[in-house]
């Protein structure tokens, strides 16, 4: 995710902190400020969010840590203003593993609330909710009581069957033990979406902006992932060869072609993205749509596309899945188009258009159907 940097490791799992969190701070920090009169209150608002993140921070652990036991790679822990992400590589195939994994994360808080509600109380906290995290807390026993309570909030929550939250992944593994992951994934977004809409007009109609703001999340969050499964079905089991462009339909360049050889590609072909070969016809490197952009504000300082072109860029082999293996690393490297290649030959080029198209098309014939097409042909 674009924004985010990484603060430390744990596990394996990069934690990483989206800048806007520090805009989340900042503005606790300042209703606190003008609220209070005091810079005690603008720190302790300020604290109140940084435990809280810890508390999710603790609670995305309890997904990923679970999903690591049951044989899954987890990438990195990313927090934004508005919660955690854990990025999973691959999301659980078994619907029982999904429960563990789901119910790991709100468990967390479940065992930590008590312990701040403890700690708050030996602090002699009253046990009262503080009307709001600006001005209800005045001592540090209260402190820690409101996080207790801040806990439970997260895990009742949490537990909302509105996918893609916790509950709402709990109820589409349920769903999917009888109907199949793309039918689980439907109802269960379906679900979210109608709760998103109530938490928005809730969120709304009661000044709620960070519950109508949630639901914006929620609702985007269940559109996304269920187009994401049918994608992940419509593609399944084919490779990166059954859609790749392939090499005499994918035009090339050498290192030694000028800025304005690739710049005239561009502007009367179809290609954004060159992969770059030698003589031999070993990839080098790729010159993107992203470097032809930003070098024809200037043309004249690039001589030829060796100046210019990526080198280290990912390449895939053409019998690589193409949704696990082909999307997933487009993805990641934020590129638009990979070479593919065969013993560091070039043999074609998967484009992001490539992967989407796969999945519109629907069943497509697979590579044996082709040549049982070609063999009829040939006999007639
Ligand atoms: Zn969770």
């Amino acid at each position: 995710m674009g924004g985010a940097f990484k603060i430390g490791r744990f596990s394996g799992i990069d934690v990483r902190v989206h800048w806007t969190f520090f805009l989340l701070l900042a503005f606790f920090a300042f209703v606190g400020y003008r609220t209070s009169g005091s810079a005690v209150g603008a720190l302790t608002s300020t604290l109140v969010i940084v435990v809280l993140f810890l508390c999710v921070l603790l609670h995305e652990f309890g997904h990923s840590l679970v999903a690591q036991r049951l044989g899954l790679e987890i990438h990195s822990i990313t927090l934004l203003p508005l919660g955690g992400v854990s990025n999973l590589e691959s999301l659980p195939e078994k619907p029982a593993d999904e429960v563990k994994i789901t119910l790991a994360g709100p468990l967390v808080n479940v065992v930590l609330a008590p312990i701040f509600f403890g700690v708050g109380l030996l602090l002699g906290a009253v046990p009262r909710m503080p009307a709001d995290v600006f001005t209800g807390i005045g001592s540090v026993g209260q402190f820690f009581f409101y996080l207790g309570y801040l806990n439970v909030v997260l895990a009742v929550f949490n537990l909302i069957p509105a996918f893609p939250l916790d509950g709402g992944r709990i109820l589409r593994a349920l769903l999917a033990t009888r109907l199949g992951a793309v039918r689980a994934t439907e109802i269960s977004s379906a679900v979210g979406q109608l709760f998103a809409a109530a938490f928005f007009f809730i969120g709304l109609l009661g000044g709620n902006f960070l519950l109508a703001l949630v639901a914006v999340f929620i609702y985007f969050g269940a559109t996304g992932e269920a187009q994401m499964v049918r994608q992940q079905e419509q593609t399944r089991g084919l490779s990166v060869s059954d859609v790749m462009g392939t090499k005499p339909r994918t035009e090339t360049v050498t290192p030694y072609h000028t800025f304005g050889q690739v710049l005239d590609s561009v502007i009367h072909g179809y290609q954004e993205d060159f992969p770059v070969v030698d003589e031999s016809g070993k990839l080098v490197g790729m010159i993107t749509r992203e470097e032809i952009m930003a070098a024809a504000h200037s043309p004249e300082r690039y001589s030829s596309v060796r100046d210019l072109m990526k080198t280290n860029i990912p390449t895939i082999s053409p019998q690589a899945d193409l949704f696990e293996d082909g999307l997933r690393i487009l993805q990641q490297s934020g590129l638009r188009a990979l070479p593919v290649t065969e013993n560091g030959e070039l043999v074609g080029m998967l484009t992001i258009e490539d992967v989407g198209q796969a999945s519109l098309l629907g069943p497509l014939p697979r590579k044996t159907g082709a040549t049982a097409e070609t063999g009829e042909k040939e006999r007639t």
